[in-house]
């Protein structure tokens, strides 16, 4: 037996967001950075694995979850192992709890970066290099796009319940780890060049809160409902 409960929202672009392409199979010869894009509708998109990735680098940063070589943790025992799967997955011991989807832009998004004049319908951003002691242009510019501040997506994630060794586990964990980890990435960014502006995200619940504000619910009321 194996049910599903889904989370949906939006992920909400605060400034210039870059999730790297490849200039061989997008196409692009202007670009030096292209981003990610749907080859179909030539629109950028964020895959899951991205939030996925940083999520977790995020929780096990925090915890100070990781091997000793600095891999991602594979004790098979944690919340993060059991919500992002075993760092080493021939000790894990059940399915890993969670689905994430790539992200495509809303509607409403959409029609406003087709209204864009850039013909690559993103933000295309130059950047250089200061030569130190000169302080004049060491190297550049050269040019990276950006999904532009404002973007929104549709943004879904699925936790999964399955009849495994892990369904012993304590639910209000799994959601205070989650909540942890949205709460962590909306002080954090998503993408490259965080250090230098990019990447701020905000990702709400469909009710209008944040995520992470909705996980620390779900947790209390998991708690309660479990006498604890
Ligand atoms: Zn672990």
């Amino acid at each position: 037996m194996i049910s599903y409960q889904p989370f949906n929202g939006i992920l909400r672009i605060l400034t210039g967001c870059r999730i790297g392409g490849s200039k061989d199979t997008i196409g692009i010869a202007e670009t030096d950075l292209p981003c990610i894009r749907d080859p179909f509708t030539n629109l950028p998109y964020v895959p899951g694995s991205s939030i996925k990735g940083k999520l977790r680098w995020l929780l096990e940063v925090n915890r100070k979850k990781f091997t000793p070589k600095g891999l991602p943790c594979d004790c098979a025992e944690c919340e993060i192992c059991i919500l992002f799967g075993c760092g080493y997955p021939p000790k894990s011991k059940g399915t890993t709890r969670l689905l994430f989807r790539d992200c495509f832009l809303t509607d409403q998004s959409k029609e406003k970066l087709l209204a864009l004049e850039s013909t690559a319908n993103v933000e295309e951003k130059s950047e250089v290099s200061i030569h130190r002691p000169k302080g004049t242009v060491a190297v550049g510019p050269w040019t990276g796009e950006r999904i532009p501040a404002g973007a929104e997506f549709d943004f879904t994630f699925t936790l999964r319940e399955i009849d495994d060794a892990y369904s012993i586990k304590d639910p209000k964990e799994l959601y205070k780890t989650l909540a942890e980890g949205f709460q962590l990435l909306d002080k954090d960014h998503l993408g490259s060049s965080g250090s230098r502006g990019y990447g701020m995200v905000q990702l709400l619940h469909e009710s209008g809160i944040p995520m992470h504000e909705h996980l620390r619910k779900l947790a209390e009321g998991a708690g309660k409902a479990a006498g604890r």
